[in-house]
């Protein structure tokens, strides 16, 4: 697996900037949760490092290889959507395979890898059911077998549970721990919920308006947040 390195990343849209100048380093097999307001720039961020956007500026390194003007399919980085972005007229086997069937990877291939995918999420006896017949948990775990079958190094979650309820939330974040264990992979995981972002995650980044305002260790930023800003934000005393 590979290490994640934003240096200087910087990004605009038109003349608004959206990321200025961000610095973020999370080590092989790290899990680090990006938590901020809506519209600082979190989702703009896992896009960048997925190559769904270009950087205006700055370098992107994964496991030390700079991929900054790389396109997606040559940077080893998947993202997982929410369950909604699931397809619902295939199947969860064509759900899974879709990417690698449109790239034209050969039949046994996408056969033996979606085999492999469903194995890791305990989903065989469902392969050939269509989303809707799923539970939610069900089919957010179709949602991370889309990007599991890639095998990347980074995994890139953008709130991926903000849909779903509190019972069935708390579930899933045990599973995506548990997952993200057995994968050993490094993860990136943008959430507004503080919840996840005190638990989940070995590293904790707010970002504010397009800046990094704190990051560290979840329970040290709880303990010495950085500015009134981030307690009200991760909802620790002042
Ligand atoms: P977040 O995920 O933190 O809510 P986003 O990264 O989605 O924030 O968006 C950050 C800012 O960039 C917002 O003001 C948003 O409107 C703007 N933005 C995002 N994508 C685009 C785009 N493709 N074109 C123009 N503006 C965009
Ligand atoms: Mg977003």
């Amino acid at each position: 697996m590979a290490d994640l390195t934003l240096d200087g990343v910087r990004k605009s849209f038109g003349d608004m900037p959206v990321l200025q100048s961000l610095d973020l380093a999370v080590p092989d097999g790290g899990f680090c949760v990006v938590v901020g307001p809506s519209g600082c720039g979190k989702s703009t961020l896992l896009r960048l490092v997925a190559g769904l956007e270009m950087a205006d500026a700055g370098h992107i390194l994964i496991g030390g290889r700079d991929v900054t003007r790389q396109p997606p399919k040559a940077r080893s980085a998947a993202m997982v959507f929410q369950y909604y972005a699931l397809l619902p007229h295939l199947s969860v086997a064509r759900n899974i395979a879709f990417g690698m069937e449109i790239r034209g990877t050969p039949r046994a291939e996408i056969t033996a890898r979606v085999a492999d995918t469903a194995r890791i999420l305990r989903l065989e006896s469902l392969l050939d059911r269509k989303p809707r017949q799923l539970s939610g948990g069900q089919r957010q775990r179709v949602a991370m077998g889309r990007a599991i079958v890639r095998d990347p190094q980074v995994f890139l979650f953008d709130e991926p549970l903000s849909n779903l309820d509190a019972q069935l939330r708390a579930e899933m974040r045990a599973e995506i721990k548990a997952l993200h264990g057995r994968l050993g992979a490094t993860a990136l995981y943008v959430t507004h919920d503080q919840i996840e972002a005190m638990t989940m995650g070995d590293i904790l980044v707010v970002l504010n308006a397009g800046r990094v305002e704190q990051i560290g260790p979840p329970e040290e930023i709880y303990r010495c947040p950085a500015s009134t800003f981030v307690a009200r934000f991760i909802g620790a005393p002042p």
